[in-house]
């Protein structure tokens, strides 16, 4: 079997670890054991308002980009 050698490996964003499998969120990247424990937790869990700061946090980037973006052209 070919390989390209090239793995795609990517920075979760809220374990901040170097994963290769995960799922995509507003662009960002969230690895599998960081999905399953945001789906495991609880609203009245201290990680998950930790978790909804992060996405916060990204949705805010995002919004901050597009508004750039505007304001060049
Ligand atoms: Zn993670």
């Amino acid at each position: 079997m070919l390989r390209t050698g090239r793995t795609s490996v990517k920075d979760c964003l809220i374990c901040k670890k170097e994963k290769q499998y995960g799922i995509h969120i507003l662009g960002a990247f969230i690895c599998h054991k960081c999905e399953k424990e945001m789906v495991r937790a609880d609203v009245t869990d201290d990680c998950y308002s930790e978790y909804v700061e992060r996405l916060k946090g990204l949705e805010t980037e995002m919004f901050i980009h597009v508004k750039k973006k505007q304001v060049i052209k």
